[in-house]
């Protein structure tokens, strides 16, 4: 059958796009939110039968480009729970803290520095919603600086926004929760609930989790449940450096949980209170961080750049405020469903850290350098991404509907999952065309030979078509259809999600197909 895609986009919004990502992520066993038939908990959401794959395929491709790619880059996994002193010494149960506002009429709660955030985004659309209607007014003679750097509005709004960055900037420095509240009655935010600008004072509110550990609660220890996975790979410094007998500059990654009681909750997985981390902790000599700092920068960018999401959904963010660890910090930022926002964060972390540790503990946290023939606490330099984000940012790429002409001039709809082939949960779907004739048996015998190298699927349920909608709607990047001809000749029909071409090929040939189209190493290739 010879389709022709027609049409990927029914100018479909991107709420309503997001919307449909949701629910289907839950039609398709991607992920449900936790404990739902009790109503759900909110901002806690579980990983379902292909959720869980594809989250594992994510991990492995991040761990193998920092650990296989990396002579110098070990990994770790340390515990959840830490000595209390811990979160003293980094400064998390002084400091971790958002600053909180309740809007009066809807009762509800926000950030006040994302309603500060999102006010400002409103202001950059005006900016570029001008620049749109003038491009579209002079064509191919349009000059976007020159439009920018003279056109009144333009530069009214960029006054605007370049005030209020001023204004928040010092106000974060300054713990100035007044003008906070301040920064928000000026520039007129209103609730999305209730549509008032009727707010409570700011607040701080501290997202860490706090539980106790031991059986009896009198003897009870309060401890916390880390909000970061930075912290275990600090007070293992030593450990991990001496063991391994590692030279500076050295990386530890890791991979964990952390949770966090964030005051809003939206937005499914991008901001939940249990999710999970990515990290790697670069310690370097003092003085070299900037170098580390850059070079982590632009590798960080080309690994997410690889999955081939669109570069231009991609951008670096310097931090307006820098947080009390920092020497200088950024964000790489996806345009996500809802807008740019942080996907992964690169800071440089000085020795603030390993010298809390220092203090707090009373042991050593240096390093003997046998060039210098010195001892010194090292700088560190750390990316640390987001797997839910991650995983986020791949189903809304991968999300597409798409209208296609029949060869009798009708029209079919299909909703494909265009995730990255080598990330996919199923790789192929093996199909006999008809439950009889030895069909079924045939599509065995090739399942039981690619399954020790790719996650397959068997499905002899329903006309092919149907079969190949829902492989589609999961998201597997290839399926094989086995026909009559296939037990004469030992050949099969191989179709590509994306392209839907289908092409006859020897059954010979299939784990060679499969290994150059879904494998981790033509990823990790292009960093
Ligand atoms: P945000 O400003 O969005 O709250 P953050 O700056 O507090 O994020 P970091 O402390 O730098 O985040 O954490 C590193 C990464 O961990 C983030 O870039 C993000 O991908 C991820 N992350 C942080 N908080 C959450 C959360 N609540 N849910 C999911 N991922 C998160």
């Amino acid at each position: 059958m010879a389709h022709q895609k027609f049409d990927t986009d029914y100018n479909m919004n991107q709420e309503d796009l997001f919307k449909k990502l949701i629910a289907h992520s839950k039609e398709y066993g991607y992920i449900f939110q936790s404990s739902e038939i009790y109503d759900g908990l909110s901002a806690v959401y579980d990983y379902g039968q292909l959720g869980a794959e594809l989250k594992k395929n994510i991990k492995e491709y991040w761990w193998n480009s920092m650990v296989l790619l990396h002579e110098n880059i070990v990994g770790i996994d340390a515990a959840i729970f830490m000595h209390p002193k811990v979160w003293k010494a980094s400064g998390h149960v002084d400091a971790f803290n958002d600053p909180l506002i309740d809007n009066k009429d809807s009762k509800k709660r926000y950030r006040a520095d994302v309603l500060i955030e999102e006010a400002r985004e409103k202001i950059y659309a005006k900016i570029n919603k001008e620049v749109d209607k003038a491009a579209k007014r002079f064509g191919d003679t349009f000059d976007k600086d020159q439009f920018v750097a003279t056109n009144q509005r333009v530069l009214d709004n960029q006054a605007k926004i370049d005030e209020l960055t001023k204004r928040f900037q010092a106000a974060l420095e300054n713990n100035d929760l007044a003008d906070l509240k301040q920064i928000i009655i000026d520039y007129e935010v209103v609730c999305p609930i209730s549509g008032t600008k009727n707010w409570t004072d700011v607040r701080q509110f501290n997202l860490m989790f706090e539980t106790k550990l031991g059986s009896v609660s009198e003897d009870a220890n309060s401890i916390y449940l880390r909000p970061e996975t930075a912290q275990g790979i600090f007070v293992n410094f030593l450990n991990v450096q001496k063991s391994g007998r590692m030279k500076l500059p050295f990386g530890i990654a890791q991979i964990g949980k952390a949770f966090r009681n964030e005051i809003v909750a939206r937005q499914f997985i991008f901001r939940m209170r249990e999710f999970e981390q990515m990290e790697m902790q670069f310690f370097v000599r003092p003085g070299d961080e900037m170098l580390w700092f850059e070079y982590w920068k632009e590798k960080r960018m080309a690994w997410h750049k690889a999955l081939g999401l669109g570069d231009g959904n991609y951008r670096f963010h310097d931090h307006d405020k820098l947080a009390h660890y920092a020497n200088a910090a950024a964000d790489i930022e996806f345009q996500f469903p809802f807008g740019f926002k942080e996907l992964e964060g690169i800071h440089s972390r000085t020795d603030f850290d390993l010298n809390q540790h220092q203090e707090f503990s009373g042991k050593k946290m240096q390093y003997f350098d046998t060039e210098l023939n010195k001892n010194y606490v090292p700088y560190v330099v750390e990316t640390s991404l987001g797997l839910d984000r991650t995983f986020l940012t791949i189903l809304a790429h991968a999300y597409t509907e798409e209208k296609i002409e029949k060869e009798d001039g009708s029209f079919d709809e299909r909703v494909v999952l265009k995730i990255p082939a080598a990330l996919a949960p199923v790789k192929l779907a093996v199909l006999p065309l008809v439950k009889k004739d030895g069909l079924p048996e045939k599509a065995r015998e090739i399942i039981d030979n690619l399954k020790f190298d790719f996650n397959c699927q068997y499905d002899e349920k329903d006309s092919i078509g149907r079969r190949y909608r829902r492989q589609d709607a999961i998201g597997t990047p290839f399926c094989v259809t086995i026909d009559h001809e296939s037990l004469e000749t030992n050949t099969v029909t191989i179709r590509n999600r994306d392209t839907m071409e289908q092409e006859r090929v020897s059954v010979q040939q299939l784990t060679e197909i499969l290994k150059d189209k879904v494998s981790m190493r033509k990823l990790l290739e292009k960093i």
